[in-house]
């Protein structure tokens, strides 16, 4: 069973520990990125198996085996922000001990609450709890979690260094921040490979499957415009975190980017 979603935290910000309120020029860009979500997130799961052929399993399970849960009953909390319908949050109960907790926050409503549906049949829901929350803002308290996680998330968020920064705050000193994200393919044919796909054959999919081709052109957007690797391990930086490590995968498809609050 998944605890119910919230607008609240189940640790919300102590006091005086409340964050700037998220920028008002992000807002416009927040509005599109939610509108896209609204219209994909009943086929969400399904969409992410076709576009990448199931890899995204695959890249999601090293960015576990990165994290590497404790077995333990060792209590160990995670936050996975932008967290959707909780593919990351699952796979972390599922390969973690009975001290691990997981809370999705994700500031879609209508994603969150397709994670909740799905994880009514799901075995590990005691683990898992949902609420919604704008990465920007996190609503937890300062330095309250040990691990935090976002898959697919960060290239949505207007302001990617306030962010960067939040989730620093939640953190505990010692605690891990891990970002896997679409990155950029720099092998020749292969990226242009890539770039046939990216523009041709996904919104095509979106157009079958969603109705809508629309919200896959924003997406595949945004996989553009998002820094290259090594300047967003550069902001990784910038916002506290220690020993910043880059893994490259699928040829530069994804990288699984990490970090420490020490
Ligand atoms: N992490 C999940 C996964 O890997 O399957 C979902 C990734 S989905 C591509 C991106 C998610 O980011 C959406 O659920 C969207 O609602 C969420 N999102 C976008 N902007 C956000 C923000 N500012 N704060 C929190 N979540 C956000």
């Amino acid at each position: 069973m998944v605890r119910p979603m919230s607008q609240k935290s189940a640790q919300p910000h102590a006091a005086g520990a409340a964050p700037d309120a998220p920028s008002a020029s992000g807002a416009p860009r927040q509005r599109l990125v939610n509108d896209v979500f609204d219209k994909v997130a009943g086929r969400y799961d399904l969409m992410n198996d076709l576009m990448s052929g199931g890899l995204h399993r695959v890249w999601k399970s090293l960015m576990i085996d990165w994290l590497a849960p404790p077995r333990s009953a060792r209590p160990f909390s995670v936050l996975d922000v932008a967290g959707g319908t909780g593919d990351i949050a699952f796979r972390i109960a599922e390969r973690s001990g009975a001290g691990t907790r997981i809370t999705v926050c994700d500031i879609n409503a209508n994603m969150a609450r397709a994670g909740a549906e799905r994880a009514r049949a799901h075995d590990q829901g005691e683990k898992v709890s949902f609420m919604t929350g704008n990465a920007e803002a996190l609503p937890a308290r300062d330095q309250s979690f040990d691990a935090c996680t976002i898959a697919f998330g960060i290239r949505n968020v207007p302001d990617i260094a306030r962010a960067l920064r939040e989730a620093y705050r939640v953190l505990r000193p010692g605690g891990r921040y891990l970002c896997l994200e679409f990155s950029h393919v720099d092998i020749p044919f292969m990226d242009a490979l890539y770039a046939y796909y990216s523009d041709r054959i996904i919104p095509k999919m979106g157009a079958v499957v969603v109705g809508d081709a629309a919200p896959y052109r924003y997406l595949v957007d945004s996989i553009r415009t998002f820094p290259e690797r090594e300047a967003f391990a550069a902001m990784i930086g910038e916002a506290g975190f220690s020993r910043v490590r880059t893994r490259v995968l699928s040829g530069g498809i994804v990288a699984l980017h990490s970090g420490w609050r020490l």
